[in-house]
């Protein structure tokens, strides 16, 4: 076991799972203190994984994206809301064989590599992720599927996405607006779900209770950590997390992950241990 803090609060950590963007990256940009972070952990021999709503990529593009900005990694130490989508369908739905999926070549990737035929014929779920050729003949497929009892799937409810030049709409803006033609909720496999998150728990193979969350978002990755019941560390750029009586606070706030390895700051009240 590595102990990555020498904090009196800080509990020895067994295992790190964490968000990318706005953490490792912010667009194509890399955090640098962040991937020094991570190669650190990686030399001491502390195990982490990765974890993202975004769909639209595989691990393997995770993977060369790191690999640019110097930390290697390998596909398994990525679970995207895609992947973890394909693994919930293999899981809650076994008798399943035919989805009809609204998104990226990534999210139709991880389906077929779970055995799923994709097809939009005789469909027995609809998954919905960021679909940039989204049509409206692909939402009437899927709200006519859904009517007729297919299982309806979102892989995150992120409704609205920074680009470059400004805003677009997310996933969740797609599958609310079928959740909302059909009157069906979806099963929402992203983060602030913690599907994700114990997706990586099972590939790290590490204590609860010594793993550590990493994040940017307190309405996402810090309510996702305390679903799962993970210490939780949100990483701040100097803002002020907006206060929000809903959400569940951060264990600790870092201006930086280097802070991580020194004094981080217990913040709010004593950190509530699960047993
Ligand atoms: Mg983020």
């Amino acid at each position: 076991m590595a102990n990555i803090g020498s904090h009196a609060n800080w509990p020895p950590i067994e295992g790190i799972i964490s968000d990318l963007d706005g953490v490792v990256y912010r667009g194509n940009a890399a955090i640098v203190d962040a991937v020094q972070a991570f190669e650190r952990w990686q030399a001491a021999g502390l195990p982490f994984c990765f974890v993202t709503n975004n769909s639209t990529h595989t691990p393997e593009d995770v993977v060369r994206k790191l690999k640019s900005f110097g930390l290697v990694i390998a596909p398994k130490d990525v679970v995207t809301s895609a992947i973890t989508a394909a693994e919930l369908i293999r899981a809650k739905h076994p008798e399943l064989t035919r989805v009809f999926v609204i998104g990226a070549p990534s999210l139709v990737k991880a389906m077929v590599d779970v055995g799923l035929d994709v097809t939009d014929r005789k469909r027995e779920a609809v998954v919905m992720g960021l679909d940039r050729q989204i049509t409206h003949e692909k939402l009437r497929i899927a709200v006519e599927a859904i009517l007729n009892g297919a299982a309806f799937i979102g892989t995150n409810p992120d409704l609205l996405l920074p680009t470059a030049g400004g805003f677009e709409p997310g996933a969740g803006a797609t599958i609310t607006a079928v959740a909302a033609a059909t009157q069906v909720k979806p099963l929402i496999v992203g983060k602030p779900e913690p599907h994700m998150i114990e997706t990586a728990l099972a590939r790290l193979e590490t204590a609860r209770d010594s793993t550590l969350l990493i994040g940017d978002q307190i309405q996402t990755d810090i309510q996702a950590g305390k679903q799962a019941s993970l210490l939780t560390v949100l990483v701040s750029t100097g803002v002020p997390p907006r206060e929000d009586p809903s959400l569940v606070p951060p264990d600790f706030i870092v201006s930086s992950l280097t802070e991580i390895q020194s004094t981080p700051a217990l913040v709010g009240h004593p950190r509530q241990r699960s047993a």
